[in-house]
């Protein structure tokens, strides 16, 4: 196989399909629209959930796992959560196959169907207040802070890997308060921790919002989101947090006895984030020669490949950094020692520049005979020779250096693709010439914000949640505005 990437410049969407796969981090499967996550994929993927699962504890949520399927009664419960996912619902209608009278194979079962029909879930808001009644009577029992980490199926008609797939893996939130305040400080606090964890850790720049009524979620009050900005100028919807109101608390009666001896219902909230954001990883740092992960990610940190001729070199050198790799460990560096003699040295560099591991050490006869390694990191491609006393500390401050470095240089390219619009035209020209992020009054109706998609595919990504009070008129009816919100082409 070919391990030449087509050029970001010459085809985006192809260099990116083309390094999910060559990277070895999934591939398309059998079943539409479904994907293998290959085990490099998922060990990155491994790592975010476990940097993500360490901070909802942090803020009080616990573990618990919900059914895979959902009666459609109790989906349809809720209107408009039932409206917003009944075009993507994959349909369970029997429990038995057999096999065909004429020989023909198997078949479904006709005698077996079920009386009610169960969905695959969409999403579990559903399944999980019918238990929540069951578990809420008092403001005793309040909050509820609860955390799954499952899959759900949404029936997308045009799939592309991790950014849009019909079955996804994920996290949903679902938490249950006594009081109103209480579930939006909640909701906010999610959408918070999703931006902390995307800069500080994805090392992906976001932007915190809220969207507006016909971009939120099936059954919220409000959505809370984070948007990124991807290498092409396209935005990518990372992460959402929801305030759900009493909308659930209504369509499946959980009420409880507040202090005051009175019956109320209760307030919720969802949040989730999924292996979309495996492509927001990609799509925002990686370049023409492949992956460029930060090292908080990164399943591999450090490789360090032996450039040697015969057995003899190769067992000095590999007696030479037994104790490095020890000392490494032991500081919690995931390092790798390629000593394979099935590859040359070269063929070795090219696939871990296409794997993105930050750090790569090679060592040679002239290394050994000067105690020395050639240091060389993935994001700059810079090389540099260092003495191995000074090795350890050298890769601890690349290690902190890179993933400084992808963060600022992704910032910079978002700051730059933040662009002011003041006309129709001026729009317009921007989203062909430039892309990225369009600041824009709007003058707050859904049949604007619709005819501005249908006419120029852009979007309204969010009303920024920092967002500036500033009179202006809307760019397409020149009516009034109080603040503008930024559109962005989208995946
Ligand atoms: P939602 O429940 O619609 O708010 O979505 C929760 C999270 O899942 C968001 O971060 C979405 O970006 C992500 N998401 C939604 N649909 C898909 C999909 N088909 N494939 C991957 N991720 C998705």
């Amino acid at each position: 196989m070919s391990k030449n990437l087509t050029k970001r410049s010459e085809d985006y969407s192809k260099w990116y399909n083309e390094l999910v796969v060559k990277a070895d981090l999934a591939e398309n499967s059998g079943v539409r629209g479904c994907m293998v996550i290959k085990p490099y994929g998922y060990a990155i993927w491994e790592k975010m959930q476990a940097a993500l699962d360490a901070m909802f504890k942090e803020t009080g949520h616990e573990n618990a796992y919900f059914p895979l399927f959902i009666p459609k009664s109790y989906l349809s419960k809720e209107a408009s959560h039932v409206e917003g996912f009944a075009k993507e619902c994959a349909v369970v209608t029997h429990y038995r196959l057999k096999m065909a009278e004429d020989g023909s194979g198997i078949i479904v079962d006709p005698d077996a169907k079920l009386e009610e029909e169960l969905i695959v879930r969409p999403t579990s808001e559903t399944i999980i207040w019918d238990t929540y009644r069951r578990w809420i009577q008092s403001y005793r029992d309040l909050p509820i802070l609860i955390n799954q980490w499952a899959n759900v199926v949404r029936w997308e008609m045009r799939t592309r890997l991790f950014l849009r797939t019909s079955e996804f893996l994920w996290q949903e939130g679902h938490t249950a308060h006594a009081t109103e305040k209480e579930a939006v400080a909640e909701a906010e606090q999610m959408m918070n921790i999703y931006a902390e964890f995307a800069e500080n850790h994805m090392a992906v720049p976001v932007i915190k919002g809220l969207k507006t009524e016909t971009e939120r979620f099936a059954g919220a009050i409000e959505t809370y989101c984070i948007e990124a900005l991807m290498q092409d100028g396209k935005a990518l919807q990372a992460g959402t947090s929801h305030f759900l109101g009493q909308n659930f608390a209504k369509a499946f009666d959980v009420k409880f006895t507040s202090k005051e001896g009175k019956q109320e219902l209760v307030w919720a909230t969802s949040w989730g984030v999924s292996t979309r954001l495996m492509g927001a990883l990609v799509m925002t740092h990686s370049d023409d020669k492949g992956l460029v992960l930060p090292p908080k990610l990164a399943p591999i940190q450090v490789v360090i490949v032996p450039i040697y001729k015969g057995d003899e070199q190769l067992d000095a050198i590999s007696e030479r950094i037994a104790p490095l790799l020890k000392e490494l460990r032991a500081k919690g560096v995931s390092v790798k020692y390629d000593n394979r003699d099935t590859y040359k040295p070269g063929f070795k560099f090219a696939e871990y520049e296409l794997k993105g591991v930050p750090i790569r050490l090679a060592i040679g006869q002239r290394d050994m005979d000067n105690g020395t390694f050639e240091v060389a990191r993935r994001d700059t491609l810079e090389k540099e020779t260092v003495q191995a006393d000074e090795i350890v500390a050298k890769i601890e401050f690349l290690l902190e250096d890179i993933q400084k470095n992808i963060f600022q240089k992704a910032s910079d390219y978002r700051e730059n693709h933040i662009t002011e619009a003041n006309n129709y035209e001026e729009f317009k020209d921007i989203l062909k010439n430039k892309g990225g992020f369009i600041s824009a009054h709007w003058d707050g109706t859904p049949e604007t914000e619709e005819r501005i998609k249908n006419e120029t595919k852009a979007t309204i990504r969010c009303i920024p949640i920092d967002v500036k009070l500033e009179d202006g008129v809307c760019i397409l009816t020149g009516k009034p505005s109080k603040n503008r919100v930024l559109f962005a082409k989208a995946y």
